[in-house]
C-alpha cells in the first residue's frame, strides 16, 4: 500500500490509483463532470482541480482525475488556491454551458452562481467527452466525435450526417451528465438528439408477445455478437424486457 495524506488525513492507497479515486473510495468530496469509473483517466473538465506537493513533484494545481499517487504524496481539495481555480473554472463552464442545470446545481453546490465569461450562444454541451469516449472504449461503436475548434467545439456522429454505426443504445445519454445528449423513442423509432440535432435515428422491434417498440435492431444483434453465452439472448431477442422476464419463469417452471 502507499501512503498519501489528503486534507490532513492519512490514507492507504493502492498502486497505481489515481488521486481522485482514492478521494472517493474515503468519501472526500471533490467535483468532477468528465471523469466515470467505466472510463480511463480524461482531465477534460478540469474541476477535480487539488493542489499536491511531495518529491518528485512541485507544489502545485493538478487534475485529481489524472495524478497517479506515489508515497508521502500531500493533497489538499480545500485550499484557497484550489477554491479560487475550481471558481473560474465554474465559471468558464458556465460561460458556455449555462443552460445545463446539473451544472448549474454543481456550481451552486460549491458556490458559485454566476459567470464573468459569457459566451454569444450558451447550451449545455460542456464538451467532457464522456459520450463520445463510452461510444468507444465500452459499447465498442466510436459513432460519436468532436467536430470544429474553440467555441465551435461541438460533439457529432461521423461526418456530421446521420450515423451509419450508432447501434441505439442511448448508454451516450445515460451517462451524458449535463443532459446535452438525449435519446427519444417516438412510436417506432428512436433517435439520438445532441441539442437539436438528431445524429441517429432507427426503427425500434416490436415484441412479439405485447407489440410494444422496445429495443434496435442493431443493438439486439450488438449484444448477441458479443455475448459468449450460447442462447443467453435469444429468449430477449424479440421480446421486451418485462415479457422476457414471464417467457422465461414458465421456461423454467415448465423445464426441459
Ligand atoms: S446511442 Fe449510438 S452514439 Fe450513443 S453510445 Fe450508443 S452507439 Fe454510441
Amino acid at each position: 500500500m502507499i501512503p498519501i495524506t489528503i486534507d490532513g488525513r492519512k490514507l492507504e492507497a493502492r498502486e497505481n490509483q489515481t488521486v481522485l479515486q482514492v478521494a472517493r473510495e474515503h468519501g472526500i468530496d471533490i467535483p468532477t463532470l468528465c471523469s466515470h469509473e467505466a472510463l480511463g483517466p480524461h482531465g477534460a473538465c478540469r474541476l477535480c482541480v487539488i493542489e499536491a506537493e511531495g518529491r518528485p513533484l512541485r507544489k502545485g494545481l493538478m487534475a485529481s482525475c489524472t495524478l497517479q499517487v506515489f508515497p508521502d504524496l500531500i493533497v489538499e481539495t480545500k485550499s484557497p488556491a484550489v477554491v479560487q481555480a475550481r471558481k473560474v473554472i465554474f465559471e468558464l463552464l458556465l460561460g458556455r454551458a449555462s443552460e445545463s442545470v446539473a451544472l448549474r446545481e454543481l456550481a451552486e453546490k460549491y458556490g458559485v452562481t454566476s459567470s464573468r465569461f459569457k459566451t454569444e450562444s450558451s447550451e449545455d454541451c460542456v464538451r467532457c467527452g464522456i459520450c463520445i469516449r463510452v461510444c468507444k472504449e465500452q459499447i465498442g461503436v466510436a459513432a460519436l466525435c468532436f467536430a470544429g475548434r474553440g467555441q465551435k467545439k461541438r460533439v457529432t456522429a461521423e461526418f456530421g450526417q446521420l450515423s451509419e454505426t450508432c447501434i441505439g443504445c442511448g448508454t451516450c445519454a445515460n451517462l451524458c451528465p449535463t443532459g446535452a445528449i438525449r435519446m427519444e423513442d417516438r412510436g417506432d423509432e428512436r433517435r439520438i438528439i445532441v441539442k437539436d440535432t438528431v445524429i441517429s435515428a432507427q426503427p425500434l422491434v416490436p415484441c412479439r408477445q405485447c407489440g410494444s417498440h422496445f429495443q434496435t435492431a442493431r443493438f439486439i444483434e450488438h449484444v448477441r455478437a458479443k455475448s459468449d453465452v450460447e442462447g443467453a439472448t435469444e429468449i430477449a431477442r424479440d421480446l421486451c424486457p418485462t415479457c422476457a422476464r414471464v417467457v422465461y419463469a414458465e421456461s423454467v417452471m415448465v423445464g426441459p
